[in-house]
C-alpha cells in the first residue's frame, strides 16, 4: 500500500525488524471492505453528491465542498496531507470552480484527523465544537490551529450557498466529536465511530465514552442521509453499514452479559496470591476471550478484522458495562 502509517520509525541503526514469516495470519478482508484503486500519488478522490465529494488514503478519509465562495474542508488527515490540495485542484480544474480552501471544519481534535490544518495557512476559517477549541489550546500543537469560529450545541453554516448542519449531540469517541450533517447532499459524516465495512480497531476505534459510542449510530440514523463518511478505510459508507456496525456491538454487549457471570474469578486469585494483579489479568482476558470468541465466529467474513480487534473491542465493552453501568458489581456484606 503507498500510504505510511502515521508513525514513521525512527532512523535508527537499532530498529527492531521482526520476520514477516512469524506473524500471525488473519481471515481474508471480505472483498465489499474494500474501496476503489488509489492513484499514483496515494490517494483517490470522488465525487458524493453534486458538489460534494471525498478523499482517502485507503486509511483516512476527508471530505470537501465545492462553493461559488471557496472550498470547505472537512478534517484534514494527515496521512492524506498535501494531497488533500492536490484533490481539491483536479476537481476544481475539471469543474472550472475556484481551488481556494477558505474553510475547515474539524470533525473532533484529534491529530489523526486534523493534523495537515496547518498546511492552509492562517487565512482558513476554521470551526468546530467549543470543547475542540479547548482541547486544541490545551495540546498546543502547531501543526492544529484552535478553531476560530465555535459552537455549544447545533450550528448551521451558510458558505457559498450551500448548507452544512453541525451537531453536537453528546460525548462519544472523544468529548467533542461533532455530526456533520449535509441535507441537499444526502450525507452524514461522522469520524471514528463506524468504519464501513471492517471491525472498530483498539478498544471501540480508541473510545473513551463507550456508552456514548454505543448510543451514535442510532442519533446518526434519525437524520436523512444516504451517504456516510466515517472517516476511515477505503469506502464510503450506507445506512446498511451502521446498522450492521450497531448489531455488531450488541452482540458485543449481549456476549460480555451473558459470559460474565458464568466464569469463576477464584482459580486466578488461588494462583497468584499476593499478585492481585496478575490475579485480575488472568480473569478479565478469560471474561474477553470467552466474550469474544461467538462474536468473532458470526462477523468473520462479514466485517473485515473481525478476529484482528473483537476481543479488544470487547474488554473494553466489558470494562464499561461493569463501570459505567454496574453490571455484575458486588458489594461486601
Ligand atoms: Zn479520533
Amino acid at each position: 500500500m503507498k500510504t505510511l502509517p502515521q508513525t514513521q520509525p525512527a532512523k535508527s541503526s537499532k530498529l527492531r525488524v521482526p520476520s514477516a514469516q512469524d506473524l500471525p495470519d488473519y481471515a481474508p478482508v471480505p472483498r465489499s471492505a474494500l474501496g476503489p484503486a488509489l492513484n499514483e500519488q496515494g490517494f483517490y478522490v470522488g465525487r458524493v453528491e453534486r458538489n460534494l465529494y471525498w478523499i482517502t488514503d485507503g486509511v483516512y478519509q476527508s471530505a470537501f465542498l465545492t462553493t461559488r465562495d471557496g472550498v470547505v474542508l472537512l478534517d484534514a488527515p494527515p496521512t492524506i496531507g498535501r494531497n488533500i490540495q492536490r484533490a481539491v485542484d483536479q476537481i476544481a480544474a475539471e469543474n472550472g470552480v475556484t481551488n481556494k480552501v477558505t474553510h475547515l471544519v474539524y470533525s473532533h481534535h484529534h491529530a489523526d484527523h486534523a493534523g495537515a490544518s496547518s498546511l492552509f495557512g492562517k487565512s482558513v476559517t476554521r470551526i468546530g465544537h467549543e470543547e475542540t477549541r479547548r482541547l486544541l489550546q490545551r495540546d498546543n500543537d502547531s501543526a492544529r490551529p484552535a478553531p476560530d469560529e465555535t459552537f455549544q450545541d447545533r450550528r448551521t453554516l451558510e458558505i457559498g450557498g450551500e448548507r452544512i448542519d453541525l451537531a453536537w449531540l453528546g460525548s462519544n469517541h472523544s468529548p467533542d466529536n461533532i455530526y456533520i450533517h449535509l441535507p441537499d447532499h444526502d450525507t452524514m459524516m461522522l469520524v471514528d465511530i463506524v468504519n464501513a465495512g471492517w471491525a472498530p480497531v483498539y478498544i471501540c476505534n480508541l473510545t473513551e465514552d463507550v456508552q456514548g459510542y454505543m448510543g451514535a449510530p442510532a442519533k446518526a440514523l434519525v437524520y436523512p442521509w444516504k451517504h456516510f463518511i466515517g472517516g476511515h478505510l477505503g469506502r464510503l459508507g450506507t445506512r446498511d453499514d451502521v446498522t450492521l456496525h450497531q448489531r455488531y456491538m450488541a452482540d458485543i454487549d449481549a456476549s460480555v452479559r451473558k459470559t460474565l457471570p458464568t466464569i469463576d474469578p477464584t482459580p486466578y486469585f488461588q494462583k497468584y496470591g499476593e499478585n492481585v494483579w496478575a490475579a485480575v489479568k488472568g480473569y478479565l482476558d478469560e471474561c474477553t476471550d470467552a466474550a469474544a470468541a461467538p462474536v468473532i465466529e458470526k462477523y468473520t467474513g462479514v466485517l473485515a478484522a473481525a478476529d484482528v480487534f473483537t476481543a479488544s473491542t470487547t474488554f473494553w465493552v466489558m470494562e464499561s458495562i461493569r463501570l459505567d453501568l454496574g453490571y455484575a458489581s458486588w458489594v461486601h456484606p
